[in-house]
């Protein structure tokens, strides 16, 4: 349709917006990069098809904590998919007169409609946002609002100039409306108007022109935008973690120089395409806890700022001049950010574009801790503690199995050959609730007739929180006297009391037996065929087995508090709704937010052991959620989470409801 100088000049603005796309583009992957190594291509074929899943069917938008926004994502996604096809159609169209990319057949007709159905979808979609980001004005959505507002505005254009040229297509070339059901009448009622031929050719060819330099026009704003997260975020949904949410890859102590994260060259490539992926939907602020408990901790604005930090800066990482770039704790993050987070995994969870917030925040603790020995006040007795008699409280090493005097537990060292180890924990050993726990566990045990010993004074704390808190160095030391201690006495399984310990052994041990030269080869292997437990999975079977003689059912109306490490990280869910289904009178209530979308107790992290002095307190947040459901008795599998809980209802003065481990709750029933 167009004449030889137009194909020139048409040709030179596709150029021209190529390179306006590319050449920023490039910059942005120039700057990825400049990231440290990081194997996500393995299982490819898997990767892609997930990924495939995700995208085309929304699953990454389209979930229970914004159901409306993600119907409304699905308009503009499948708007953008459709209006992309017709831009090649429309480009095609300027060298090939009325070119129609599908046909004349059944999918010819069919897409006609669809676009036409798409261009309405598309408006209501943008109606929607606009009122929701510039009327409503939830927290989660004020970064950006020029971005936003220019997106909306050449979405709104783009369909609106499709439209136009739609119409004075058909009204030039009758018998093509196909199924238009837009263009087809608007047509017909400019053809009644009786517009001239040469009016009707000059709006056609205007139309044309129009649309698609609106459309170039868009293509090249698009790396400047948050929408750039269409191809960033696809590309990091194909990469994303397959492993649990709280998975942390060790440091190589041994052959690293910078210890943890200094500057952003410091991340892994996938960090800094974490960046430029986030669409800066604010779901992972609307559910962190810490953001919840006005802490000054925004994990959307984590991801946000070290973009703003990266593009500032890209020329020097590029450049390799990273001396001349200030370290990420001068200006871009803050203190109050990286030690208030609870490392809950929520912000992950629900992400649509696979954005690890973790290791982020972690890598940056990693950075203050080993190189700068900077952490809050109340830390540096935590790590002495842990250092001399490796357990948080600094009790002496020798009291360690004394919460077991009055039982018959045998130790590991006597009994060698036992089936289980249990993994009493520090909480287990030291603390007064954590200890009824660790006798109530005992009892079940022995119930079920299960052999087991414990380590007593030969255990020590399984290195959790100081590897949370960034102490990787004390975290591999803790780690390698355990995986050799178990290969000594040949332990086969272990049962943890705690989620943490359970998700230390699962996630964080194994990826460090080919790595620390302290642990031994032999040990190293021994490890990789240890069976790892949590208290609830084996009570979990034991009860499903008819190993335990329950012999009554409570009558207190329950609710389950999901602890992080064992719901969201390791996704053990159903098994502790089992266990209290089959033990309750009552069918258990749930929590305002539960299961995945479990709201913290406000202790994982390590921050069980740093003062919580801003905002308010996220135990309280917590309990009150379980003071609305009118149960009487809040359930946990975690000695920290009772622990906070416990204390949220005490500090409330709340008396007729009471935390329990539901190892006791278990225990009362035999
Ligand atoms: S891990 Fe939890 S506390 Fe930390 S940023 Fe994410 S949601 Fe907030
Ligand atoms: S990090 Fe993920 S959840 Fe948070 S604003 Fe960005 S895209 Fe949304």
């Amino acid at each position: 349709m167009l004449s030889t100088l137009s194909q020139i000049i048409f040709s030179l603005v596709i150029i021209a917006t190529f390179l306006a796309f590319m050449i920023p583009v490039t910059y942005r992957i120039r700057i990825i990069l400049k990231g440290k190594k990081d194997a996500r291509f393995h299982h490819i074929i898997k990767r892609i098809l997930d990924a495939i899943t995700k995208i085309l069917f929304q699953r990454c938008t389209l979930r229970r904590d914004r159901v409306w926004t993600g119907f409304i994502h699905l308009f503009i996604f499948y708007g953008a998919l459709t209006f992309d096809t017709m831009s090649v159609n429309h480009i095609l169209e300027g060298y090939i007169p009325r070119f129609y990319l599908f046909g004349d057949g059944y999918f010819g007709l069919f897409f006609s409609f669809i676009v036409d159905m798409f261009a309405v979808l598309v408006i209501v979609a943008v109606i929607y946002m606009s009122i929701k980001r510039f009327i409503i004005r939830p927290e989660a959505y004020k970064t950006t609002p020029l971005d936003s507002a220019v997106i909306y505005i050449l979405l709104t254009t783009v369909t609106l100039s499709y439209l136009y040229f739609e119409i004075f297509s058909i009204a030039q070339h009758p018998g093509t409306e196909r199924l238009s059901f837009i263009g087809a009448p608007l047509a017909q009622m400019v053809n009644q108007t009786g517009l001239s031929a040469s009016a009707l050719s000059f709006h056609f060819h205007f139309s044309w022109w129009l649309h698609i330099l609106i459309v170039f026009g868009f293509i090249a704003y698009v790396p400047y935008s948050k929408y750039f997260h269409m191809f960033a975020g696809s590309f990091n949904v194909l990469v994303r973690n397959e492993g649990p949410l709280g998975t942390l890859e060790p440091i190589d102590i041994e052959h690293s120089e910078v210890f943890g994260v200094e500057k952003a060259s410091d991340y892994t490539w996938k960090d800094l395409l974490d960046t430029f992926a986030c669409m800066e939907c604010g779901r992972c602020q609307d559910v962190c806890p810490a953001f919840a408990s006005e802490k000054p901790l925004s994990p959307k604005m984590i991801i946000f700022n070290l973009k703003r930090h990266l593009l500032d800066n890209g020329k020097k990482y590029i450049a390799g001049k990273q001396d001349e770039i200030d370290a990420l704790m001068k200006e871009t993050v803050t203190e109050g950010e990286i030690w208030t987070c609870t490392t809950c995994g929520a912000c992950m969870y629900v992400c649509p574009v696979e954005i690890e917030h973790i290791p982020k925040i972690v890598g940056l603790r990693q950075g203050q801790v080993l190189m700068e020995s900077k952490f809050p006040a109340e830390l540096n007795q935590f790590f002495k503690n842990m250092e001399t008699n490796s357990n948080p409280w600094g009790i002496g090493f020798s009291e360690r199995a004394d919460w077991a005097d009055d039982l018959d537990v045998k130790l590991i060292k006597d009994h060698p050959d036992a089936e289980y180890l249990l993994w009493v924990g520090c909480a287990g050993s030291f603390d007064e609730r954590g200890k009824k726990t660790a006798k109530a566990l005992v009892k079940i045990l022995n119930k079920a007739g299960i052999d087991f010993g414990i380590l007593g004074t030969e255990e020590k704390c399984c290195g959790d929180s100081s590897k949370r808190l960034g102490n990787e160095y004390l975290f591999q030391m803790q780690a390698s006297e355990m995986i050799n201690l178990f290969q000594k006495y040949g332990i086969k399984r272990i049962i943890t009391l705690c989620p943490h310990g359970f998700n230390t052994f699962k996630n964080d041990y194994p990826k460090l037996l080919d790595l620390v030269p302290e642990i031994k080869k032999e040990a190293a292997q021994h490890f990789k065929d240890i069976q790892i437990f949590h208290h609830v999975q084996l009570i979990h079977s034991l009860i499903k087995e008819n190993r335990l003689p329950l012999k009554k059912k409570t009558e207190q109306l329950l609710t389950y508090h999901d602890s992080c490490y064992l719901g969201r990280h390791n996704k053990i869910i159903k098994e502790p709704r089992e266990i209290l289904n089959s033990i309750s009178e009552k069918k258990i209530v749930e929590l305002k937010n539960n299961k995945e979308h479990s709201f913290c107790c406000g202790a994982g992290g390590g921050l069980m052991w740093t003062e919580e002095s801003l905002g308010k307190r996220i135990n309280h947040l917590r309990a009150q959620e379980v003071i609305d459901s009118h149960a009487s008795t809040a359930v946990t599998s975690c000695p920290f989470c009772l622990t906070m809980i416990q204390d949220a209802l005490d500090d409330k003065e709340i008396q007729d409801i009471s935390a329990k481990d539901i190892a006791q709750l278990v225990a009362e029933c035999i």
